[in-house]
């Protein structure tokens, strides 16, 4: 007798490739620029005020005590900060978590949801784990949003979610606000009955947010995460929506999802909003000289960002690519066998001299002046 794990795993879940966190990047001389986090670690000595606050903070948790269900007092910090009621919060265990919940929500038979792609790969790997069918939209040849066949989808497919990433990953850029309002438009009754989500993770590098139509879109669902501005260790994300929506959201979430440690290291770091605002501010000055100097590399493309991240497609193959830069001591993310994305990697925006490294690499393994 044998056991058979294929007889107890749903066809769905044996179906998917593992989501890819990338070569373990750990050991100190790599550059890491893999995954979207921020290079700036807010506890370092030039932030020891800050350091020692989260020390405060962190000796105050009971760790004998489950922690706050409902993390109420961040979410009453994000609700001072966002302008919205703390009943519209709802904090997951980082984002991707909320994109689990908001599956969940909508799972049974017959569920859809509809994507662009290229688009965040979570979206889908979730949903074909529950059996809900996932409509893909491809984007343009710019990755803009096409509009009419996005609604044209909606329309054939009746999904319940939608998932926006705005600006998209790995693309980088902002879709046209005009295509996601219609979108919103179409699914709040229209064409069709879905949950719209937003998901502004890179907000804070695009300086672009759809939380002022909350009210305007009852359908509407934001994401914001704390991972791009420093704590994407403490696995903290954040779902913005009507109270109807988020209560509904709650029922699925587990009532103990976000432990004490990572609730104070959030509210030492929601009450500096200036340091995030100052290092965001850094990064995407970064992010325009890093753009400017790809513009001058022979065989690169760089494709316009609003994100913490550039998506840069070679001449040479993706993999070559991607294998020299990583024996030069630089990790970036190879998309080249993605659909829609050959021959294309994405390389996160760090720390200034992280950034000369990478574009020194890029250059040296594309070779001097050559046109690949
Ligand atoms: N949404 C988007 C668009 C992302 O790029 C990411 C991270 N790569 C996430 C959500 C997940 O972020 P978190 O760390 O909050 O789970």
């Amino acid at each position: 007798m044998s056991f058979d794990l294929h007889a107890v795993v749903r066809p769905e879940v044996r179906a998917q490739v593992p989501y890819q966190t990338g070569p373990d990047a750990r050991p100190g001389p790599l550059v890491k620029l893999d995954a979207n986090e921020s290079p700036f670690s807010l506890g370092d000595a030039l932030r020891g005020e800050l350091a020692a606050e989260f020390a405060r903070a962190l000796a105050d948790v009971e760790l004998h005590r489950y922690p706050d269900p409902t993390a109420r007092e961040v979410r009453g910090l994000l609700a001072r900060e966002l302008g919205v009621a703390e009943e519209q919060i709802l904090i997951a265990n980082g984002s991707d978590e909320a994109i689990q919940l908001l599956q969940m929500v909508v799972a049974g038979p017959g569920a859809s949801l509809a994507i662009p792609v290229p688009t965040f790969a979570m979206y889908a790997i979730g949903a074909r784990a529950m059996g809900i069918r996932v409509a893909e939209v491809p984007l343009d040849e710019h990755f803009n949003l096409n509009a009419s066949r996005f609604l044209d989808t909606l329309r054939r497919e009746q999904p319940r979610l939608v998932f926006l990433a705005w600006p998209n990953n790995p693309t980088g850029n902002l879709f046209d606000p005009a295509a996601v309002e219609a979108i919103l438009g179409a699914c709040a009754g229209r064409d069709c009955h879905a949950l719209v989500v937003v998901d502004e993770a890179y907000v804070h590098y695009s300086g672009q947010s759809f939380l002022a139509r909350l009210g305007e879109f009852r359908n509407l669902v934001i994401l914001r995460t704390l991972s791009k501005i420093g704590l994407a260790g403490i696995r903290l994300g954040i779902l913005i929506a009507s109270t109807e929506v988020v209560r509904e959201v709650n029922k699925v979430r587990m009532p103990y999802n976000v432990n004490a440690l990572s609730q104070a290291a959030a509210r030492v770091v929601l009450a500096h909003g200036d340091v995030v605002a100052q290092q965001a501010a850094v990064i995407v000055k970064e992010r325009e000289r890093v753009l400017a100097a790809l513009g001058t590399m022979p065989g690169v493309r760089a494709f316009p960002s609003r994100a913490n991240f550039v998506l840069v497609r070679t001449r040479h193959p993706g993999d070559t690519v991607c294998a020299a830069l990583l024996s030069r001591g630089i990790v970036v993310r190879n998309f080249s066998h993605a659909p829609h994305l050959a021959d294309c990697l994405r390389a996160t925006i760090g720390a200034p001299e992280e950034n000369d490294a990478f574009l020194d690499a890029l250059a040296a393994t594309l070779g001097p002046g050559r046109d690949t």
